[in-house]
């Protein structure tokens, strides 16, 4: 029977940066991991990483410290968490990310100019305070690059992207920086491709970091092992039962088990247990293979749930290929959203969680985001360049629908068209006035991020006019679920009565979020599981 003092379920952010805290703590640590391949939804994601007051950004001269950073994140999150959890966030997070630069391969970068999501509130930073991964060299995998979880949107071949470059791309027809941004990324390849690197990004680059630590630290990352229980001895949790070539195998934990397994994103039964109409899992771009199931085996263990009818949202384009999960699409000028009455009801520059629970809020569902010509002749969507035509399988399958004229269009998508048209009429009048007095689109430093500088007089705002028009169907999908166990500031997991299960922590989606209902900024889900599954690994070793 295997014997180890931790094991981990669960190969992705949370769940690898606790097994390797716990293995340079001297450790005897394993990962579980479910999948064939490991990275979960961390390999899949932007790797924008929300982590207060960290070297790094101190380094690059952002002017951030606790105090500031515990008056923001207390404004953001409100009551619901309690100020331990969200000191002991703020406490290790710096800490977590020093860590993973001293004992793995990844180092970090200021997502320079990415505001905070509320940046007008106190300690808010409205020049952004959240990193992502350098650039890694893939080679420091080895044979374990075979089994990286693949990216949600591969990069193209031959280019080095940064979160921070999408916001410029989006402009190439419109700003030189796009074009620049666009010849850095090629460059940055050829001066790392010369060195003989391999070089990775975002959440390949996360997620292979964090992989590439744990081979140095020789850790086993076992693939196609799910959890399947916990294993219970006296009242304490002793180890985990998992699939080894689907017969359950014990695998005895001497000091514990660290709960890594993600949300339940893609769990049907537990989408409607929890949640309410329309979410299924069609929506969802989070890892196929997370499915609440160490959610579920904690619970059996008498672990307390909260956050289950929430999820880190985002308003989604339900594409062919799958959910798009649009950002600067929605957020550049010449977009509105309207609700089945023709009427807009969200300022949609708004960060992509809010937007959502507006969406829930009243109800508006069908929703549709409304564009014209002059919008297509601008900016890149997707792959899309400007001025290209939409890919024909879109209007196939129905997520996107065009018309010369408005009533043309109200028709075909089912809103009444005076409706439409005034609501058009309207925005297009504040537009040109270049203030949105009914939603307050462009009144944060927020909206601007995905705006367009060179748009008078507001970078937000610009009217829909030139036909074509188009509408493209708006859903309400998510990066993932953020409910989950109920956890103390050590990661460890409490009981509906607050006392605590013995021998058991949880970090990431698995457990309910230090956010709560809310998204402090890019990065709001990494920051916390990475920093949760550090303070896990450092209480295991205490
Ligand atoms: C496209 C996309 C972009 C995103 N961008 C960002 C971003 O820029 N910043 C940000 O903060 N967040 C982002 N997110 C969200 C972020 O990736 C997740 O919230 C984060 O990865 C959660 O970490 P985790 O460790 O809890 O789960 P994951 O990283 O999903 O890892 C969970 C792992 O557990 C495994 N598992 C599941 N069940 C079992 C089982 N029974 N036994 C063993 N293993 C199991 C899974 O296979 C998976 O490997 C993005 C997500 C997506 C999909």
């Amino acid at each position: 029977m295997p014997e180890f003092d931790v094991v981990v379920a669960g190969a992705g952010a949370a769940g690898m940066t606790a097994a390797l805290t716990a293995a340079r703590s001297g450790l005897r640590t394993v990962v579980l991991e479910k999948a064939p391949v490991f990275g979960g939804s961390a390999a899949r994601s932007g790797a924008g990483i929300w982590v207060p007051n960290n070297d790094v950004v101190l380094a690059a001269g952002v002017p951030d410290t606790f105090a500031k950073a515990d008056t923001y994140l207390a404004a953001v999150v409100g009551p619901e968490v309690p100020a331990a959890r969200r000191r002991a966030f703020l406490t290790a997070g710096p800490r977590a990310i020093a860590f993973l630069q001293r004992w793995s391969p990844l180092r970090f970068r200021w997502m320079e100019g990415y505001p905070d999501y509320y940046p007008e509130l106190a300690g808010g930073m409205p020049g952004g305070r959240s990193i992502e991964p350098e650039a890694l060299d893939a080679n420091v995998l080895g044979d374990e690059l075979a089994h990286l979880n693949p990216a949600y949107i591969p990069t193209p071949a031959g280019t080095v992207v940064y979160d921070v470059d999408y916001r410029w791309l989006a402009l190439i027809a419109r700003h030189p920086r796009g074009v620049a941004v666009a010849s850095e990324m090629v460059l940055r390849y050829l001066q790392l491709a010369a060195r003989g690197q391999n070089p990775i990004t975002m959440g390949q680059a996360l997620a292979g970091g964090l992989r590439a630590g744990l081979l140095a630290a020789g850790v086993p990352v076992l693939l196609n092992t799910p959890l399947a229980d916990l294993h219970v001895e006296g009242g304490r949790v002793a180890g985990v039962v998992a699939l080894v070539d689907g017969t359950e195998t014990l695998f005895r934990a001497r000091r514990g088990v660290l709960i890594g397994s993600g949300g339940f994103e893609h769990n049907e039964r537990m989408r409607k247990q929890f949640q309410a109409e329309p979410i299924g899992t069609e929506w969802t771009v989070g890892a196929s293979s997370n499915t609440g199931d160490g959610i579920e085996a904690g619970e059996r263990a008498g672990a307390g749930l909260a956050l289950m009818d929430d999820s880190w949202w985002g308003p989604m384009i339900p594409l062919p290929e799958g959910p798009y999960f649009c950002l600067s699409e929605r957020t550049l000028p010449g977009t509105v959203f309207v609700n089945a009455s023709g009427r807009r009801f969200v300022n949609e520059a708004a960060p992509y969680s809010d937007v959502v629970h507006v969406m829930y809020q009243g109800d508006h569902f069908p929703a549709w985001m409304i564009t014209d010509q002059d919008y297509r002749n601008r900016y890149l969507f997707k792959e899309t360049a400007p001025l290209l035509p939409y890919p024909q399988a879109w209007y196939d399958s129905g997520a996107v629908v065009k018309d010369w004229t408005i009533a043309g269009l109200a028709a075909k998508i089912g809103v009444p068209a005076a409706a439409l048209r005034a609501t058009i009429e309207r925005s297009n009048a504040q537009a040109r006035a270049g203030r949105d007095t009914d939603f307050h689109r462009g009144d944060s430093a927020y909206d601007a991020y995905f705006a367009d500088p060179t748009n008078t007089p507001n970078p937000c705002l610009a009217p829909i006019w030139l036909p074509p028009f188009y509408a493209f169907r708006i859903v309400p999908g998510d990066l993932g679920t953020k409910g989950g166990l109920t956890t103390d500031a050590r990661a460890r997991v409490l009981r509906p009565d607050g006392s605590v299960v013995p021998g058991l922590w949880a970090a990431g989606n698995a457990s309910a979020a230090v956010m709560g209902r809310s998204y402090a900024g890019a990065g709001s889900t990494l920051g916390p599981a990475m920093t949760f599954g550090f303070v896990a690994g450092e209480d295991l070793a205490s």
